[in-house]
């Protein structure tokens, strides 16, 4: 039988631990404080937003929004980003990517307070996370380990192929992965589009984790018997209903289902665990920055 990882179940789990740490903090005097800045009128990202603020205010934490036109001169955010770092009442800065093509996406990740960047992306906060030192793990590679960890599947000396390389998921995973640490210590490849016969290297590992954006990219042919299957892509494709379209992974969910020990189904599985871990991040800042103990999930 094939497990159905259920990324709702342990995401819903993991954010009452989370209120639990606010109502600790707040006992304490502390609100966690989490802005968003979003400046793009891309629904998509209108929408990401949107359900964060919505979550902050499900577990406690104070959410502040700040909108930027999207045509407005890159400064305007510069300033914002400012503007939030001095503010104490914030603990973590979410600047919705991705930004307008003017504006410098990497000179934003690097004007965010690294001790506000719950998404994890500074250099500082890279560096730390590839040192085995993280303070913020982002939010979706550090998903994908709680999922395995809730799930009881053992990466230690486990052969891991991750699909994809980007900043934001492949390559912290990757580094997660590789770690002398807690749901680390597998053996880690990392494939990308110039990878040579992808399917020669999924085909062989204990977990396929598949960060790549192309609609069921992997499919059950690719897959070892009883292989992990985490599934991170969410690509829209036209589909026959309401909305014109659906929601469909990197995996051919069908496919891989019938070949694997485990998989995640999209929606439902990776997406609601980087949603949790933006709540998590926020919270250990406001705890780390008031030097007050609280116990994280
Ligand atoms: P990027 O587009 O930044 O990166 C995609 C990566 O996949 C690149 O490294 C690219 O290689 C690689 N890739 C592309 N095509 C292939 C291919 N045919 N074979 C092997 N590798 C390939 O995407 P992200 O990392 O930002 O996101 C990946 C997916 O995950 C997207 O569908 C995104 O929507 C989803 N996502 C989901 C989240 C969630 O919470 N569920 C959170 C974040 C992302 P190269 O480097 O050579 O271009």
């Amino acid at each position: 039988m094939t497990e159905i990882i259920d990324g709702n179940a342990v995401a819903s789990e993991i954010r009452s631990e989370i209120s639990g740490c606010v109502e600790t903090l707040t006992e304490a005097g502390v609100t966690p404080g989490l802005a968003t800045v979003l400046m793009s009128d891309d629904p998509a990202s209108e929408t990401y937003v949107s359900m964060k603020q919505q979550d902050c205010e499900e577990v406690g934490i104070n959410g502040i929004h700040v909108e930027i036109e999207p045509d407005a001169p890159s400064e305007e955010l510069f300033e914002t980003i400012d503007r939030l770092n001095d503010d104490p009442e914030v603990h973590g800065i979410l600047v919705q990517l991705p930004v307008p093509d003017h504006v410098d996406k990497r000179a934003v990740i690097r004007a965010i307070d690294p001790a506000k960047d719950v998404d994890g992306f500074h250099p500082e906060n890279v560096g730390r996370l590839v040192a085995g030192d993280a303070r913020f793990k982002p939010c979706t590679p550090h998903g994908v380990q709680k999922l395995l960890e809730a799930y009881e599947i053992d990466t230690e000396g486990a052969d891991a192929v991750v699909v994809g390389r980007s900043d934001i998921v492949g390559k912290p995973l990757a580094n997660l992965l590789i770690q002398k640490a807690p749901q680390g210590n597998a053996t880690t490849t990392v494939c990308h589009s110039r990878t040579d016969d992808l399917a020669a290297k999924t085909s062989t590992a204990d977990i396929v984790i598949a960060a790549a954006g192309v609609p069921e990219l992997i499919d059950g042919s690719m897959l070892k018997e009883g292989a992990t299957v985490i599934d991170v892509g969410v690509n829209r494709v036209d589909a026959d209903t309401d909305k014109g379209y659906k929601l469909v992974g990197d995996v051919d969910y069908e496919s891989a289902k019938s070949v694997a020990g485990a998989i995640t189904p999209v929606p439902g599985g990776v997406g609601p665990m980087t949603r949790a871990m933006l709540l998590y991040n926020t919270v250990a800042a406001a705890s780390d920055h008031h030097d007050i103990e609280i116990e994280l999930p």
